[in-house]
């Protein structure tokens, strides 16, 4: 089929809009030609930008295929800071195949300067497979388990209809492989399904669509039950499509502002506990990131750190809820670097703490969440260089930023490493830390006159803050080696005075 057999002089509209496009900005991106097919592909300068600052999850979608009155609208999309859909790149695929997919693929990536992602979620299609496993090498891939779900429903709710919930439950709740696999192993043999070829092709590509199996890599899902949106509206048309994406990318647009108005203009929910920790992150996270960060806090109250096994520098804990006898989750934790990480990899996953993490934190009486469980991308600034005409020093100072923390704990973990070698340089250390902590104390009271230093100045305070329940921490640490050492001394005095009486003795 022609592309003007099927869409008349849509196709050129679009196409003269894409010129118009480019001629207003050369930055504006589209292809089209004889290679494509007939296929058309198109990136805005200001999707670059998102991507900029929210390319590490993408979406290709292509739910258009579920509905066959729609054009063929192809979208990759990615989340905001406040976990909405952003555009990234837009396409008409009018011929489907596995080099049309690679085509808009090697397109997309082009426009995106050749940055790969973390990790890409598609429709199940082997044609979309194919092109991602050729273009996307490094990104992890994933199906959309929204769509097997439907599917599996769409086969299954006739004739076994209370399967789709055991089945919905089995592939969110468990939380190991091995869990997974034997759920599933009764849940076919439960429904006398082990033959039944949909489910047994959908077993076949588990390692691609259920989340036990992807946990350790970043998808952005704050709630992986929460079916994600969609950027385009399903009535969108053919004949009106260059209206309806317009209105589409404003409309997020303005939801994202508003999103962000409202996380700037105390619009936040109420800290519900005296912790520290909940204060700090309600000032730096987005509404959404924050009540997701807020609900792991508030169930550490539920929750108890029990250390199963210390050595040395990294202690485990097994967290567990109290009282519905849920299994326990396995924490490891070091003290130095304080770094936890949890067997539920949520932070991995959706880069937010868990409550099991969080529940080592409050046992180790580690007040504020050290940095590196903040990430940039969930935080109100996660976009704030769009506001600042996208200058590259200011690229540099922010990138320059987010590594102060990164380098303090580097030198702060060399310091304990020296200082903790003998008494003599321990107490050296402790004094030096001491004038430290007095000079970050007193630059903190100092007023700053450049107003564009402010925020530099407050993730300083808040990295002061955290430096200080560190030191705590060292503080512990070198009491431990100080107190081993006087052991260690006062047993070599006791062998001594053996040796002695034994010479007497002979
Ligand atoms: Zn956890």
């Amino acid at each position: 089929m022609s592309i003007n057999s099927r869409l008349g002089g849509d196709d050129e509209h679009l196409v003269d809009y894409l010129k118009q496009k480019q001629t207003e900005n050369p930055s504006f991106f589209y292809a089209t030609g004889e290679q494509s097919n007939g296929n058309i592909f198109w990136v805005d300068p200001t999707f670059r930008t998102n991507y900029n600052y929210f390319g590490d999850t993408v979406r290709l979608d292509t739910s258009y295929k579920a509905h066959h009155h729609m054009p063929p609208l192809v979208s990759i999309t990615g989340l905001n800071h406040h976990g909405q859909p952003i555009l990234f790149g837009c396409g008409l695929l009018h011929y489907e195949s596995d080099s049309a997919y690679t085509w808009l693929l090697q397109n997309w990536l082009h426009a995106m300067s050749g940055n790969h992602p973390v990790s890409i979620t598609t429709e199940p299609d082997h044609r979309i497979q194919m092109a991602v496993a050729q273009v996307l090498p490094q990104t992890r891939h994933r199906f959309c388990r929204w769509s097997i779900f439907r599917e599996t429903h769409e086969k299954l709710a006739q004739t076994h209809p209370t399967f789709h919930e055991e089945f919905t439950k089995c592939v969110h709740e468990t939380e190991t492989v091995d869990e997974f696999e034997s759920c599933w192993q009764a849940l076919v043999e439960r429904y006398i399904l082990l033959d039944n070829e949909w489910l047994q092709s959908i077993y076949n590509v588990r390692h691609q669509w259920v989340p036990v199996y992807m946990k350790d890599t970043f998808f952005g899902e704050l709630y992986p039950t929460e079916e994600p949106s969609v950027f385009f509206d399903a009535s969108t048309s053919m004949q009106s499509l260059v209206k309806q994406y317009e209105s589409a990318v404003r409309s997020w647009h303005e939801m994202e502002l508003k999103a962000d108005y409202e996380t700037a203009n105390n619009a936040m929910p109420l800290v519900k506990t005296p912790s520290p920790m909940e204060k700090q992150v309600a000032g730096v996270y987005t509404r959404r990131a924050f009540l997701k960060f807020q609900e792991e806090l508030v169930e550490t109250l539920a929750n108890r750190a029990t250390k199963v096994e210390d050595r040395g520098t990294v202690t485990t804990y097994r967290v567990d809820k109290f009282g519905d006898g849920e299994r326990g989750h396995i924490v490891r934790f070091n003290g130095f670097e304080l770094k936890a990480m949890c067997s539920c990899r949520m932070f991995e996953y959706s880069g937010i703490i868990c409550r099991h993490a969080l529940s080592v934190f409050r046992a180790k009486n580690v007040l504020t969440l050290p940095c590196e469980y903040i990430l940039k991308r969930w935080s109100r600034d996660a976009n704030v260089a769009n506001n600042n005409n996208n200058n590259n020093n200011f690229q540099e100072e922010e990138e320059e930023e987010s590594n102060l923390c990164l380098r303090l704990r580097k030198e702060a973990m060399r310091f304990v490493e020296e200082g903790a070698k003998s008494i003599h340089i321990y107490n050296v250390a402790k004094d030096a830390l001491q004038v430290a902590t007095n000079k970050v104390a007193a630059s903190k009271k100092r007023k700053t006159p450049e107003g564009e230093k402010e925020k530099k100045i407050r993730e300083l305070r808040s990295e002061l803050e955290n430096t200080n329940e560190r030191c705590g921490v060292y503080r512990a640490n070198l009491l431990a080696v100080l107190r081993d050492m006087e052991e260690h001394k006062l047993k070599l005095s006791v062998k001594v005075q053996n040796a002695r009486l034994s010479l007497k003795e002979t």
